[in-house]
């Protein structure tokens, strides 16, 4: 899962993000934005086959 900074557009990995997580408060480590939000893959649906 990646996350994307809505302010300067940059991805975090999930990793960094929980890194952000574990200081306290989430932010953008690059300009210090407070709006992050999940990255969904563009392909994510499943179709069954019938
Ligand atoms: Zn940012």
């Amino acid at each position: 899962m990646a996350y994307v900074c809505a302010s300067c557009n940059r991805e975090f990995q999930d990793k960094d993000f929980q890194a952000a997580l574990s200081t306290g408060s989430v932010r953008c480590t690059y300009c210090g934005g407070k709006s992050l939000f999940k990255k969904t893959p563009p392909v994510a649906r499943v179709v069954k086959a019938v």
